[in-house]
């Protein structure tokens, strides 16, 4: 992966509140064009694999039970400088720190319940890609 791709998900919470549409329009007015897109739902399995990083971490079951809750949109996203770019867009974990004019600013609603995930780095990006997405899935 050569860091013009990242990976998102738009979180249960962004769906429940019926916040797709408008996340969606923040990310292509960014200019980042969607390469692959599903509309689905993250297992606990899943979800503890997706998270495995922060297994030890207090909040880990609350972020595995938040984030198999309800379905998800989860999407590989290509711009140049891709990652930097889409973490700048959806601002800092918390949205109480986040810069206005973010998409976490305007549609989270705390620490836990982001909105959004965006990769941290290049090979993360193309881990976490692969992970959602088979290679015909991919245009
Ligand atoms: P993401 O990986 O989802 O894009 P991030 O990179 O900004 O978020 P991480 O440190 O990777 O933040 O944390 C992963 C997710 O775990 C956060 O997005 C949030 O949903 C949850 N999380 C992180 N810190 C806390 C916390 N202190 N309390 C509750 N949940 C948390
Ligand atoms: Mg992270």
């Amino acid at each position: 992966m050569t860091g013009n791709r990242t990976f998102t998900m738009i979180k249960p919470d962004a769906v429940e509140n019926g916040h797709i549409g408008a996340i969606l329009e923040k990310i292509t007015a960014a200019g980042f064009k969607i390469v692959a897109m599903k509309y689905t739902q993250l297992s606990k399995r899943d979800a503890e694999a997706f998270y495995a990083v922060h297994n030890e971490r207090p909040f880990f079951g609350e972020l595995v039970a938040f984030m198999t809750r309800g379905p998800i949109v989860s999407a590989i996203l290509e711009k140049d400088n891709a990652v930097d770019d889409f973490r700048a867009l959806i601002g800092a974990t918390n949205p109480a720190e986040a810069a206005e004019g973010t998409i976490r600013k305007l549609f989270a609603t705390s620490i836990g319940e982001n909105a959004v995930h965006g990769s941290d780095s290049d090979e993360n990006a193309a881990i976490e890609g692969a992970f959602h997405f088979a290679g015909r899935e991919v245009y």
